[in-house]
């Protein structure tokens, strides 16, 4: 199976080139040429299947390149219980009569971890079968989550090193702090004096450089991407909606076959994407709800089929969803229109000069047909924790939270699943405002204050931080970047 650039339905690379690039040279973003489906009577078959088992299988699927025995020593070690504090996984609980798909288990405790503990494995090996020798240099405009988890992922790992951007303003104390104390001998963080679209626009100009290429290779390095832009990043996402799936039939909750719900927290639509995947494949999935928070450029984009990101960016609680442009969303569009990458790659190009675009019936009449969307204010966000906290003794996060009010205003029609992105206490402050208390205002003051309020253990990975030393401190302009990238590397 091949993969084909949403901007150049010719351009056709193998699954290891797709994921060595991470962007197609127009700009584009890969997708499969062909998306698998299960024969009838196979869902039931992976029902018995651990975690690290389910993910070889399923991601075996969507790379010919790749053996299952590769697959699975992969999975094996990105999954195993030593990285990940739960022998689940990506445990499914209940609470107010819906299921919270907790991703945050892993080493950074939000859901980043369930692909980046993952594509260090895939890139490395991509880069090998691709015959690539020179050191890959992994760049990545975060709003918090996606750097720490990626750090994590690829420090230390031979043939790789990393260079994190975040917002200064725009991710949680706990987040800088998990940044800036990153250990490692490969890695390197900067924070950018702008917002998340700031940083993410930077790096996309470093990668369609010629100029910067072209010095950097002269090093030994080559430049990769490990946002959601990238295919390897995507595909380990799409495990966990199947996962999740067969629990419940597992547990008897749902009955095989029936369809079941999502509601996702929605930035850069890599999540709630591979939710789409996973339904393609034949998951008896219902509605995939993209829950927004205040930034609701996409709820207004599902209700009216116009894009449009000319509007005030607002900082909020829940930051990693802090976003105007929603670089997945490309993936979907080109899957809809049948990739039609004239049609698509003429969005693209009124997204960047005229900051909008207006997506024709067709399209929005399927997109319609497998989406839902809802945006949560600030207050209802909060209120959302209060009461899950008051009635379930549950605590939840803020993007989760976003997204469990978003799944409570709606009708139900099918089971519901909440997926759960991060632990409460990546942001504790506003958890702890929402419980109806006064934030200490210190990210480690917070931590402490939260456990003590709630009794809810911090997860060791978050406690761990206390005293840590801040190791990256340095602040650049967007423009900048480039020159940050430079002076590391050449
Ligand atoms: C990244 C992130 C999201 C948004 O996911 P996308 O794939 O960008 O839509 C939601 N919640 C948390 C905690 C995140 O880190």
């Amino acid at each position: 199976m091949k993969y084909i650039s949403t901007r150049d339905n010719s351009l056709k690379v193998s699954s290891a080139e797709a994921i060595v690039r991470g962007l197609s040279p127009d700009g584009g973003l890969f997708v499969p040429e062909v998306i698998p489906h299960f024969a009838s009577g196979e869902l039931e078959k992976l029902a018995g299947l651990t975690y690290p088992q389910l993910a070889a299988d399923i991601m075996g699927r969507y790379l010919e390149d790749f053996s299952a025995d590769e697959l699975k020593s992969y999975t094996d070690a990105a999954y195993c219980p030593g990285r990940y504090d739960s022998y689940d996984t990506a445990p499914v609980r209940k609470a107010d009569g819906m299921y919270f798909l907790e991703l945050w288990h892993g080493p950074t405790c939000a859901f980043k971890d369930m692909a980046l503990q993952m594509l260090p494995y895939l890139l490395t090996a991509s880069m090998k079968k691709c015959g690539e020798e020179r050191t890959v240099c992994i760049l990545v405009a975060t709003s918090g989550d996606t750097g720490k988890a990626a750090l994590e992922g690829f420090r230390d790992v031979p043939g790789t090193c990393i260079m994190v951007f975040y917002p200064v303003d725009g991710v949680s104390d706990i987040q800088k702090l998990q940044m800036a104390s990153q250990q490692g001998g490969n890695v390197s963080v900067v924070s950018v004096n702008g917002n998340f679209d700031d940083a993410q626009t930077g790096v996309k100009r470093i990668f369609s450089s010629v100029d910067i290429a072209a010095k950097i290779a002269d090093s030994g390095y080559v430049l990769s991407s490990a946002n959601s832009i990238n295919w390897g990043r995507l595909l380990p996402q799409i495990v966990y909606y199947i996962w999740t799936y067969l629990r419940l039939v597992n547990r008897g909750e749902v009955k095989m076959g029936d369809p079941v719900d999502f509601c996702v927290p929605t930035g850069n639509f890599g999540d709630i994407l591979a939710g789409w995947y996973a339904k393609q494949m034949g998951l008896p999935v219902g509605r995939l709800i993209c829950a927004s928070n205040k930034n609701d450029v996409l709820t207004q984009f599902i209700e009216t089929g116009v894009y449009d990101r000319n509007r005030p960016f607002f900082l909020t609680t829940s930051p990693s969803m802090d976003i105007l442009i929603s670089s997945n969303l490309e993936r979907l569009l080109f899957h809809l229109s049948g990739f039609d990458s004239d049609l698509v790659a003429g969005y693209m190009k009124a997204l960047s000069t005229e900051g909008k675009y207006v997506v024709c019936d067709d399209i929005m009449k399927s997109l319609r047909a497998d989406f839902a969307a809802a945006s949560l204010s600030e207050e209802d966000t909060a209120a959302a924790i209060r009461e899950m906290w008051n009635s379930d003794g549950y605590l939840i996060d803020t993007h989760t939270a976003v997204a469990y009010g978003a799944a409570k205003g709606m009708v139900a029609s099918a089971s519901m699943v909440i997926v759960s992105t991060a632990s409460p206490y990546k942001f504790s402050p506003a958890v702890i405002a929402a419980l109806g208390h006064e934030p200490d205002g210190s990210g480690i003051g917070d931590l402490e204050k939260l456990e003590s309020l709630t009794a809810v253990p911090a997860p060791a990975p978050l406690a761990g931080l206390k005293g840590a030393a801040v190791r990256f401190d340095s602040c650049v302009q967007p423009m900048e970047m480039e020159q940050s990238v430079l002076s590391w590397l050449c």
